[in-house]
């Protein structure tokens, strides 16, 4: 019987050590610096540019239905956008940036066709823009 309660009390160790083991959220120390870098490197500059134009959150979002919702860009106005990453669901540092590229994508898609249903959120220009990335090795780290 002792032996049971030492080898509880070390699966409960062990499940202790691994959940502080656990990659911690917000993993990007700079949002914007990464929003702006990769809109060099990846976009040509091309994307709205400064917190005037892109607003970058890490506070967690509701998507509804969605069970996991890593991020989302709403539109504010013509050339004005938000970018929220969610800090629970991108637990490490390629989730993240694949999030930010993921979003980036629905900027570039809503810059160059302004007048596109917004129901197709992830069509065939979406994915256009993200096998662009990886062709461009944006996704070398992460995939
Ligand atoms: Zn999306």
């Amino acid at each position: 019987m002792k032996k049971l309660w030492l080898l509880l009390g070390l699966t409960v160790l062990a499940s202790m050590a691994f959940v502080q083991a656990r990659p911690k959220a917000k993993l990007i120390a700079d949002p914007t610096a990464l929003y702006e870098a990769y809109n060099e490197m990846y976009f040509l500059g091309a994307l709205p540019k400064g917190s005037n134009h892109v607003l970058i959150s890490a506070e967690e979002i509701s998507c509804g239905i969605e069970e996991k919702c890593y991020g989302q860009t709403s539109q504010i106005s013509r050339h004005q956008y938000v970018i929220q990453i969610s800090p629970i669901y991108n637990d490490t540092l390629a989730q993240e940036e694949e999030t930010m590229l993921h979003e980036m994508c629905h900027i570039r898609v809503w810059e160059s066709h302004p007048d596109l249903d917004a129901k197709n959120a992830h069509g065939y220009e979406w994915q256009s823009c993200m096998v662009n990335l990886a062709d461009h090795g944006a996704m070398a780290d992460i995939w």
